[in-house]
């Protein structure tokens, strides 16, 4: 009998399964979609969210597949303004781990497939759930299967944790309400093949017209992200480089381009993460803007402090007082993350040449002193 159910199987429902996999935990994942979402979103992977990937049999071979990101440069104006290394912030994982959103997935769901080939159920969207104090139920909408048979469309279980993204449905059926907050920031990005001298490192170009980041992905390539003052249609991959080579001097090759998106980043808090016998973790909890690569992070963090009031849980334990202190543990988190992606998003605002001068001057004085440059890069590797 299903012990969990988890609806969502982007990497945070994913990688919950993991943790409770292991102890030996029944559960079922909910995955509507049929197979895995190939839009390249999240790259940056910080130490904290390492060290909880290792407890999933994860880290190793991620890092493997990843690149290290060892350094962050600010650049203005063809000039380094300052440097940051990643050495000091842990010991194990001294750098932040650049990998495409889509392989991080492919990594955990081989995972779980390895600790329980049954448990992920794609296909199947939770349209309905029905808490009666001593089980949830939930209805599914199947998509048939192999032989046109539709998966069961009511499963139960004694706990069901959402972790159904930004949009989710479930926080909707359960009542809670998301606060949503939008910015005057918009992004265009792009995958190109690295042909410039950074390699390892992740570059913010501060400059008049905003900001552009560039970070290395593996197999040589680099995603630059520029901030954009409209909300823009996808663009094509030459007005990305024509972009990028007017702020920063360096011009992508529009010929290599392998990915091209747009967004308009927001962030959105549910009022309460824990309902009856439901808990929402990842975007379903809180989603933060992608500027500063916080949010997928932040999610494994919820499920790895999650994982063990589970099992207490299952256990029989009283886990009531424990849990309303994870919610508020996790909300804090999740509120400092929102204004460390805010402080980074008015970083990258365009600004008129003097005050920009100004701007530039404070961060080369910040970043040349040692112990304000550990304290950014360790704030930055959210720790
Ligand atoms: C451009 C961009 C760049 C980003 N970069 C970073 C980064 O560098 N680092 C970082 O940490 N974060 C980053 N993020 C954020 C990161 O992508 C999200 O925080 C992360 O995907 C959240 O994971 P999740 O599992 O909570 O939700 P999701 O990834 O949204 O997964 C939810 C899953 O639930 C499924 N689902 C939804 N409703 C139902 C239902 N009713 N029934 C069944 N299944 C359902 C969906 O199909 C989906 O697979 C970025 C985001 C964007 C847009």
């Amino acid at each position: 009998m299903v012990e969990v159910l988890i609806v969502g199987g982007g990497p945070v429902g994913l990688y919950l399964a993991a943790l409770l996999l292991q102890e030996g935990v029944k559960v079922r994942i909910l995955e509507q979609r049929t197979g895995r979402d190939l839009h390249s979103r999240a790259i940056g992977i910080h130490p904290p969210a390492l060290a909880a990937l290792e407890s999933a049999g994860v880290a190793d071979t991620m890092v493997e597949a990843g690149v290290q990101i060892r350094r962050g440069v600010a650049i203005s104006g063809g000039r380094t303004l300052g440097s940051m290394s990643f050495a000091p912030v842990s010991d194990r994982f001294p750098f932040v781990l650049s990998l495409p959103q889509f392989t991080t997935e492919t990594l955990l769901e081989e995972r779980v497939n390895h600790l329980d080939s049954s448990a992920l159920v794609r296909g199947a969207r939770v349209t309905d759930i029905a808490d009666d104090g001593g089980r949830v139920t939930v209805s599914i909408d199947g998509t048939p299967g192999p032989g046109g048979r539709n998966p069961s469309t009511r499963l139960s279980a004694q706990l069901l944790v959402a972790a159904d993204g930004s949009r989710s449905s479930v926080r909707g059926l359960l009542g809670i309400k998301a606060r949503p907050r939008s910015y005057p920031d918009h992004y265009v990005m792009g995958d190109f093949e690295d042909s410039g001298g950074h390699r390892q490192e992740a570059v913010l170009y501060l400059e008049a017209g905003g900001i552009v980041e560039s970070f290395p992905l593996p197999g040589g390539v680099r995603r630059w992200v520029a901030r954009v003052d409209r909300p823009t249609q996808v663009p094509d991959a030459g007005e990305l480089a024509r972009i990028v080579h007017r702020r920063t001097g360096v011009r992508p090759e529009p010929a290599t381009n392998t990915m091209l998106s747009a967004f308009s980043p927001r962030s959105a808090m549910a009022q309460r993460s824990v309902a009856g016998r439901a808990v929402l973790i990842g975007d379903a909890a809180h989603e933060i803007s992608p500027i500063g690569g916080q949010g997928m992070n932040l999610g494994w963090l919820d499920a790895a402090e999650l994982a063990p009031l589970i099992c207490a849980a299952l256990a029989g334990e009283p886990v009531g007082r424990r849990l309303q202190a994870y919610a508020a543990g996790r909300r804090k988190a999740a509120r400092l993350a929102r204004w460390q992606s805010e402080v980074n998003m008015t970083l990258g605002r365009p600004l008129p040449r003097p005050l920009l001068a100004l701007r530039s001057h404070a961060i080369g004085a910040v970043a040349g002193i040692p112990a304000a440059n550990r304290l950014v890069a360790r704030r930055f590797t959210m720790q």
